[in-house]
């Protein structure tokens, strides 16, 4: 072995394993993601009909294209599974990756909640990151704060764009103020069509008046053209139900009642119909009232502005889990480490 081959290997030795599951929209660009990363290598992932595992690491343009032309991982030769619990034969399969990314859709809203339920029972130990969108969602993980503990798991929630980025950044902005009156996050989100992100569309349209998680999930995808059809592929959203509210209360930063999270998806665009912000209005110790404004930049994308939250939370759950400290975590209460 010469000089930068023991490095090379001194690094993948060091490099945090970590498995992708849901490969979807979100999961497909959780891996590409990871492919231009040392710190972390992609050694699993699962989707609803298999997984793949090695623990050398796996090719995530390999695993795209198996996905895309065969409907699953699991078909990736020859270290895919087809299995229709893929995530239970995953862990018992792969006991020692070191954390994973739940890219999975939340439907129905305890879904997320029941798979950390089946990493509790496993007797798996590590590092759980989601970015789980509804607050009824994120309060049940909450409420296995201790079950987490005894486990050995250190879980993030809430830690992908919105809830995630911005609820970092308004927890972050809060600091300039004696008193915080107001979080209002306002997201723009452009994708080529729907069916990249399913789920993710399936769960906005169940913050639309007249429908609810469990209509959303019980639409047929031809239900669903159908009803983007009528409004030009375009959802306007208000209010939402966004975990970024108990999130930034559970912080101590503001009560919820004080934050509020609506939205414009274009379905049929990649380009953002408007440009994402949060703005964070408070008055300072001299008593002035101001506004401060986080915009993130319209060539960003959601995945974008997902997995890169996601991994530098799983980074910071890492150093977390390696303290021995473990249990539930928000976006708004660690600082995500950047992944290198
Ligand atoms: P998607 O519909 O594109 O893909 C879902 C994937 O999960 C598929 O690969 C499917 O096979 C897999 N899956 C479904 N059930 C499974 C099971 N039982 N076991 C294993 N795999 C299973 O989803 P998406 O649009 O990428 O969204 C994923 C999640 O990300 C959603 O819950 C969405 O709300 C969330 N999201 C969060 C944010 C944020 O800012 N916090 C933004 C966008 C999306």
């Amino acid at each position: 072995m010469n000089a930068q081959q023991a490095i090379n290997s001194t690094n993948i030795r060091k490099a945090m394993s970590v498995g992708v599951l849901g490969f979807g929209g979100l999961g497909q660009a959780a891996a590409l993601v990871l492919a231009a990363k040392q710190e972390m290598i992609l050694v699993a992932a699962a989707d609803k009909q298999g997984y793949a595992y090695s623990s050398d690491g796996l090719d995530a343009r390999q695993c795209i294209s198996t996905y895309q032309s065969q409907g699953s991982v699991g078909y990736l030769e020859p270290v895919g599974m087809i299995t229709n619990r893929s995530i239970q034969d995953l862990l018992e399969t792969a006991p020692q990756v070191d954390g994973y990314f739940l890219a999975l859709p939340n439907l129905p809203n305890n879904f997320i909640p029941s798979v950390a339920e089946q990493f509790i029972k496993s007797g798996w130990r590590g590092v759980l990151v989601d970015a789980i969108k509804r607050t009824s969602a994120v309060e049940q993980l909450l409420a296995m704060k201790e079950e987490l503990q005894a486990a050995g798991i250190t879980y993030m929630t809430g830690c992908g764009a919105t809830p995630g980025l911005l609820t970092a950044a308004a927890a972050l902005a809060a600091q300039s103020y004696a008193e915080i009156h107001r979080v209002e996050i306002t997201f723009g989100v452009g994708i080529a069509n729907w069916e990249a992100y399913r789920a993710t569309i399936r769960e906005d349209i169940a913050h639309m008046p007249g429908y609810s998680v469990e209509t959303a999930r019980a639409m047929t995808d031809a239900e669903v053209e159908a009803l983007l059809d009528k409004t030009h592929g375009v959802l306007t959203l208000e209010n939402m139900e966004h975990a970024d509210d108990v999130m930034l209360e559970l912080a101590g930063i503001v009560d919820r009642d004080r934050v509020t999270v609506g939205g414009v998806v274009d379905t049929r665009n990649p380009k953002k119909p408007l440009s994402t912000n949060v703005k964070v209005t408070g008055r300072t110790f001299e008593g002035k009232i101001s506004t401060h404004t986080f915009t993130l930049g319209d060539e960003t994308s959601m995945a974008a502005n997902v997995c890169g939250p996601a991994f530098g939370y799983l980074k910071a759950g890492k150093q977390l889990h390696q303290r021995g400290i473990y249990g539930v975590f928000t976006a708004a209460e660690i600082m995500p480490q950047f992944v290198k």
